[in-house]
């Protein structure tokens, strides 16, 4: 890591480093730990956050309503749209 990113370099303080921008809900008073690389908060305030996507997750069940799976089911309604649509205008033919 380069000196100029890294808060532990002996070239840079760590009093120097970004600071977390989070707010305690009781005094309203800032965290002021140092700040994730590349996020505005520390790591004890959401830096690098959020649970696994997919089946990776574990409260992943069976992907039935998953992003993917909407995707699919909404292709699906637009094609058999497309079909019903077909349908009609051959029986009116
Ligand atoms: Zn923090």
């Amino acid at each position: 890591m380069k000196p100029d990113n890294n808060p532990m370099h002996p070239a840079q303080r760590l009093a120097d480093a970004p600071r977390c921008t989070a707010k305690a809900k009781t005094t309203g008073c800032r965290c002021k730990g140092p700040a994730v690389n590349g996020w505005n908060v520390c790591r004890m305030h959401g830096a690098r956050g959020g649970a696994p996507s997919g089946p990776a997750n574990g409260k992943w069940r069976h992907g039935n309503r998953s992003r993917a799976s909407d995707e699919f089911k909404r292709a699906l309604a637009e094609l058999l749209a497309d079909a019903r649509e077909t349908s009609k205008a051959l029986d009116d033919y």
